[in-house]
């Protein structure tokens, strides 16, 4: 859906009538969360990662396809071996951890305690793939691999695919031990683009049907 320029806030790119500045309280996140953005993904209204910049207290959105290295990704001076990259890997049970850490010698790390901040990509399947190979430095940092119980609130794609709130709620959820940070996504997810997502493509579904109407029937 597009909306023209004058009616969207540039503070969060949602229509101003659905802008959501100044109405978060944020929740405070022990771990620092960066989220690399692909520019294709910046402008839709119904990406999360603008809402997660307003809600976790140390989250930072960067929206570009390549920095030179992780210092001038994260705008911190941390080793590698301090971040973990978020990877998606399956839909929960087969008694499979929800989160693991590994190093990028693929070794479990079973006290992530070493980790000060994690870094998700934002994007499609395509455009994250994309992330990763614009930016090879992502591969000395240590991934989380995420593999969540639940299915995302939305629709998706992939069956296992969680938007990039949820996966980074749940993440850190996980690894701080903090269940309340997940509920605080969840909610928030759902009253801010679950429900509107639902309500205008019901909209656009009652629209396209008015115009069908409308139509004049072409003479045989
Ligand atoms: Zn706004």
């Amino acid at each position: 859906m597009k909306f023209p320029a004058a009616e969207v806030c540039a503070a969060c790119s949602r229509p101003k009538t659905a802008c959501f500045c100044g109405q978060i309280v944020p929740v405070k996140n022990r771990l620092a969360v960066v989220i690399l953005e692909h520019p294709q993904e910046t402008h839709k209204w119904m990406n999360s990662a603008s809402l997660a910049g307003q809600l976790f207290g140390d989250c930072t959105v960067r929206v570009g396809l390549s920095w030179r290295n992780l210092e001038a990704a994260t705008g911190r001076p941390w080793r590698p071996s301090e971040w973990a990259v978020l990877v998606l890997k399956g839909e929960g049970g087969g008694g499979d951890r929800p989160v693991t850490v590994r190093t990028r010698e693929h070794q479990i790390v079973d006290r992530p305690g070493e980790i000060r901040g994690i870094i998700a990509l934002d994007g499609n399947w395509q455009q994250a793939k994309t992330l990763w190979w614009r930016n090879p430095w992502l591969l000395k940092c240590h991934t989380v691999e995420l593999n969540p119980e639940l299915a995302s609130q939305r629709a998706q794609v992939k069956k296992a695919g969680l938007s990039t709130i949820e996966a980074v709620g749940f993440c850190l959820a996980h690894l701080e031990n903090t269940p309340q940070i997940l509920d605080a996504t969840s909610e928030l997810y759902r009253r801010w683009i679950v429900e509107p997502a639902r309500a205008a493509h019901k909209a656009a579904t009652v629209a396209q049907k008015l115009t069908d109407v409308d139509k004049p029937v072409e003479p045989v």
